[in-house]
């Protein structure tokens, strides 16, 4: 079998790859062990969120899968951050977990280039210290002219359930071990890390009048841009609470912990800690909340978001019972710990090939991220790029004013992770500029210069521009009026009637966050522009880092090494921070104002 690109895995990196190449022309396989895991959700059955839902419309304006495939298998939409500034203002949606895996599998079969390969990666075919393909557990060569590995919790994957620990990529799953073994062989920089996920429920053994529900929104948001309404039911969630007795079972069973046990050596993640990590981290706290989610429309399993733990069965039995509506029912799958390796992202290129082998590129979990979302984002990146090497074009790079998806690679690649990283807004020096409506402006024209991006898709992206520019004209004075943070644009409209053009929700959003907020944008752009002018502003030579304080020790230890003629050139060295940067800048104008001085002041 020949190909031009090949996917290894089909989770949530593998299957924005694989659309990508496929869409752009290329002849794609996706090779996975079993189609019907494709797109599965291993953990939570939800999409989005603060950042990630950020992450989301990005993968969507670029052209991808994410956001409507989540549109059509969601089951309850919400705005997070509604009644605050549009910059973190993100959607968040619960998923039916089976029908996502339905929808995002109709979306992949429709694609004429792209083949679906069942089987299990073993090896890497290589030469020239090239990637030309894989070796399949069975025996079959696959050849390609690139190869994307997304290969998630797989390599070398280890779960542990109390004291009981074996092998897999994930419940049920055998893990990758071949592959991992390839990658270590190979002289990558591997390391461990370990996620939890939480037992799941049957829905009829569960008191749901016990918990406060939570409903979606009433006029729920859309993740794609091409999604008009989401006219559907939607389903409730609802909110339960651990209490001391729920900390009493885990404190008495925390020696049978394995995380406690020390049998689990990988790091796991700092913002989605196990519940175990919760009563030990934050003792003095009574009680921690518990999401009841369901996992789809028609299926009985039921998710508890905010205890995933890696107790034996039993203590997790009794952890259950000691909640009252969840007390004595049953549990369809424990919660569990795995623990799995991952390749140092600065093995990467910003591109996400590798610098070791060429035309080998890595994406979603195997770069140490963690979340559906970091995947899917990072899998789109390296299917773009895969797709651009083989067609002998320039990669595509954003830069981290354009999108969070540019933050996530350029923090991975330059700075590395030890721990699972997971996007937040704060890891956006330009989150003003990053808001969830502007992600078509921002990102659509590189969607559709590459091709992957529809015509209708670019046509819809022009027309929807066309239609704002023409509502802000007819706005003219009023916008002052708008600008008020109690006016909406539906207020204007109720006075002066209706505007000149239909606009939608998202048009009418777009519009007020440009006039409410038309002042700390500039204000950010002015920011962004001094620094493109900054880059090509010089260091003095001889000037002290190790003497300037605010930089941390490697980064002193890099620049003293790497000595950078200009503040673009320490910038792109890897670890260099941007708040590096920016305190260099300080004393590059320091620094250079006392030499221009010094040869014109005879009394200096
Ligand atoms: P995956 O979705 O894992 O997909 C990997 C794909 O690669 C699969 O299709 C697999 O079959 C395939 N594959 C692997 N090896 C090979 C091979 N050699 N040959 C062919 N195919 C191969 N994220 C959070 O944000 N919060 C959480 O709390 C959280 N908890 C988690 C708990 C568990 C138990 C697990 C397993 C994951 C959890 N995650 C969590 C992570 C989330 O599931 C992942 O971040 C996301 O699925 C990563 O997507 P991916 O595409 O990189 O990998």
């Amino acid at each position: 079998m020949r190909f031009d690109v090949i996917v290894i895995g089909a989770g949530h990196a593998g299957c924005e790859a694989a659309h990508a190449s496929a869409r752009m022309g290329l002849h794609t396989a996706m090779v996975t062990p079993s189609i019907g895991s494709v797109a599965r959700m291993s953990c939570n059955p939800a999409v989005g969120g603060i950042a990630k839902g950020h992450l989301v419309r990005e993968i969507d304006a670029l052209g991808g899968l994410m956001g409507r495939v989540t549109d059509e298998a969601g089951i309850q939409f919400r705005l997070l951050n509604r009644s605050r500034g549009p910059a973190v203002r993100a959607p968040r949606a619960q998923a039916d977990k089976a029908l996502y895996h339905r929808v995002m599998l109709r979306e992949l079969r429709a694609l004429p280039g792209l083949e679906l390969v069942e089987g299990m990666v073993a090896d890497l075919l290589l030469a020239a210290g090239e990637a030309r393909g894989v070796l399949l557990a069975d025996g079959r060569r696959v050849e390609a002219r690139c190869v994307v590995a997304t290969t998630g919790t797989f390599l070398r994957g280890l779960i542990h359930i109390g004291r009981e620990s074996f092998p897999a990529g994930r419940l049920g799953e055998a893990p990758s071990i071949d592959l991992a073994v390839r990658l270590e062989q190979l002289g990558f920089g591997i390391g461990r890390l370990k996620t939890g996920t939480p037992p799941r429920l049957r829905r009829d053994t569960i008191d749901f009048g016990r918990f406060e529900p939570q409903h979606g929104d009433a006029d729920p948001v859309p993740f794609s841009f091409g999604t008009e309404r989401l006219d559907r039911e939607q389903v409730p969630c609802h909110i339960a609470w651990t209490n001391e007795r729920t900390h009493a079972v885990i404190r008495a069973r925390l020696a049978d912990s394995p995380l406690y046990g020390g049998c689990i050596t990988g790091v796991g993640p700092r913002y989605c800690p196990s519940i175990e990590d919760k009563v030990v981290r934050f003792a003095d706290r009574a009680r921690h909340q518990i999401f009841i989610e369901p996992e789809g429309r028609q299926t009985d399993e039921i998710y508890l978001n905010g205890i995933s733990t890696s107790l034996p069965r039993e203590a997790q039995r009794e952890l259950i019972d000691s909640i009252d509506g969840l007390s004595g029912a049953e549990i369809v799958r424990p919660g569990y710990a795995i623990e799995y390796d991952f390749v140092h992202p600065t093995e990467l290129k910003p591109t996400l090939e590798t610098w070791r082998i060429d035309r080998l590129y890595l994406a979603g979990q195997i770069d140490g991220t963690t979340g559906y979302e970091e995947a899917g984002a990072l899998g789109i990146m390296a299917g773009i790029n895969a797709a651009l090497k083989v067609r002998g074009e320039e990669p595509l790079i954003l830069g981290r004013h354009e999108a969070y998806t540019a933050v996530l690679v350029d923090d991975l690649v330059r700075l590395g992770t030890s721990e699972p990283y997971r996007m937040f807004t704060s890891r956006a020096e330009h989150r003003l500029l990053l808001d969830i409506d502007s992600a078509d402006a921002r990102l659509t024209p590189h969607g559709w210069r590459i091709g992957l991006v529809s015509a209708e898709a670019y046509e819809r992206f022009l027309s929807r521009y066309d239609r704002v520019e023409r509502a802000l004209a007819w706005l003219g004075a009023a916008s002052r009026r708008l600008a008020r943070p109690d006016v909406r644009f539906d207020d204007i409209e109720a006075d002066a009637g209706p505007a000149p053009v239909r606009l939608s929700d998202r048009d009418k959003s777009l519009i007020e966050g440009r006039i409410k907020y038309s002042g700390y944008v500039s204000q950010a752009r002015r920011e962004l522009d001094r620094l493109a002018l900054d880059a090509g502003r010089r260091i003095p030579e001889g000037l002290d880092f190790a003497g300037i304080p605010g930089l941390s020790a490697e980064i002193v230890e890099k620049l003293a090494r790497l000595r950078p003629a200009t503040l673009g050139q320490a910038a792109r060295i890897s670890g260099v921070t941007p708040a590096a940067v920016a305190i260099l800048r300080v004393h590059t104008h320091k620094g250079n104002r006392a030499k221009r001085r010094h040869p014109a002041d005879p009394g200096q």
